[in-house]
């Protein structure tokens, strides 16, 4: 979905860090989700996978940016956190389901780029830089959401591979996803340390599953395994170290839900700004009424400070800041950017009065769609544990000081 009308409500706050031609390049970002990509969406079934949509974000090189190793000699490397979520901010801001493509096609790419042999690297990467192939990230389970470790879908020994049993749920782009990298227990006893990961082919015999229906159009499913096969050469990392290769993307991939959930307010907050002037009520702008003018401060305000909150995240993980603060500026920013796209965005509806409750509209459109942001890739309450959790760390009180 395009937001129809944009003014200027803030600049990136990416700590300096990004060069002009960047920000160049992200108008050229913008251009073409809204010129190129809107329509692909405009067109199709959102609660699908869009495959003319993601071969063009190949084409247009929007998912080459996810993977600027891709190709080099070098090592691959991550894309930097602060692009991502510039990149992931620009297209939000324009077009929803054009950025929740781009992001998947990274959440499930990042375990096989990252931890891939360079043969399974070879085999999946350009392909699913080029939108040819569908990628997905399958880590949840009927049993096992915020608590991930507690997976219990299996891999047994068989011969020199696996069989897969179990299944897997809310897993974005199943059932129709050409790769899953997913991930089960081959030492159910070990917890987190009994997980590995593979590359699963979608297509693979014992792989079926169905489409589930939410509140905004998603593309998303339950698979089962039913006696899968899967080799050595589909392994991701080492045997049992898979939870890792799970946390290492997710890692990444945090602050930058931030950065698509600041897009999406910043759309919203444009469209309020916008609507306060043109709206006359007792014979003045709305936005003359003080409460509707401070309304709109509060929420530029607050969203200004979750971009800010974003790219302090971002940037630690560029920098390779100690774990802890790293963790904790990523489930900070990650919280505080989602809920406040989620007041931001009831404003701007609010702000709009009827007209922002019409199907198909935009503000309608941002209310529904913003809301699944608070619960994946964590939670606030277990982003807030997080934060807590980090706060308390090594802070021991002087004996007797405890009442
Ligand atoms: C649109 C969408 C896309 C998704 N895509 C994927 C995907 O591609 N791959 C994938 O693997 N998964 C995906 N998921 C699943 C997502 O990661 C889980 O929904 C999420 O981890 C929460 O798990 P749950 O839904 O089982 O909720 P539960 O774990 O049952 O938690 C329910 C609620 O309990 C509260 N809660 C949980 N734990 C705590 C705690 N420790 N302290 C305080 N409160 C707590 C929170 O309010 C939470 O919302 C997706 C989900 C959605 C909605």
């Amino acid at each position: 979905m395009a937001s129809k009308t944009r003014v200027d409500t803030g600049e990136f706050g990416a700590g300096g860090k990004v060069d002009v031609p960047l920000l160049q390049a992200l108008e050229e970002v913008r251009a073409i989700a809204r010129s190129g990509l809107a329509p692909l969406t405009a067109a199709a079934d959102a609660g699908r996978v869009n495959r003319p949509l993601l071969e063009a974000m190949g084409e247009a090189g929007l998912l080459g940016r996810l993977f600027p190793s891709l190709g080099s000699e070098d090592s691959p490397s991550d894309v930097s956190a602060t692009e991502l979520c510039l990149l992931r901010e620009a297209i939000a801001s324009v077009d929803t389901h054009a950025e929740t493509a781009l992001a998947l096609q990274g959440l499930g790419g990042y375990p096989i780029l990252q931890a891939g042999t360079d043969e399974i690297r070879k085999r999946w990467m350009p392909a699913i830089a080029a939108g040819k192939a569908v990628a997905a990230f399958a880590l949840s389970e009927p049993g096992a959401g915020s608590d991930a470790a507690a997976i219990e879908a299996r891999a047994v020994r068989d011969g020199e591979g696996w069989r897969l049993y179990g299944e897997k749920s809310w897993i974005s782009n199943a059932p129709e996803a050409d790769v899953y990298s997913i991930f089960v227990k081959t030492a159910p006893e070990a917890g987190s340390r009994g997980v590995s990961a593979f590359a699963l082919p979608g297509d693979r015999p014992g792989v079926s599953g169905e489409h589930i229906d939410l509140l905004a159009p998603h593309p998303i499913g339950r698979l089962v395994l039913d006696g899968v096969h899967v080799g050595p050469e589909d392994l991701l990392g080492e045997e049992n170290k898979g939870f890792r290769v799970a946390m290492r993307t997710l890692n990444l991939f945090r602050p930058s839900v931030g950065a698509f959930a600041v897009g999406m307010a910043r759309s919203a907050l444009d469209a309020a700004v916008m609507h306060g002037e043109s709206r006359v009520a007792f014979g003045a702008a709305l936005a003359e009424q003080q409460s509707v003018s401070h309304l709109l401060a509060e929420m530029a305000t607050r969203l200004e400070a979750a971009r800010l909150l974003v790219y302090a995240a971002a940037s630690a993980y560029d920098q390779r800041d100690e774990q802890e603060k790293q963790a904790r500026l990523s489930a900070m920013a990650k919280y505080f950017a989602t809920e406040t796209a989620q007041f931001v965005i009831d404003g701007a509806l609010q702000i709009h009065g009827a007209r922002g409750l019409v199907n198909g509209g935009l503000l309608e459109h941002l209310y529904r769609e913003v809301r699944a942001t608070r619960i994946y890739e964590g939670a606030t309450e277990v982003q807030r544990t997080i934060v807590a959790r980090s706060l308390r760390k090594g802070v021991r009180p002087a004996d007797g000081a405890r009442d």
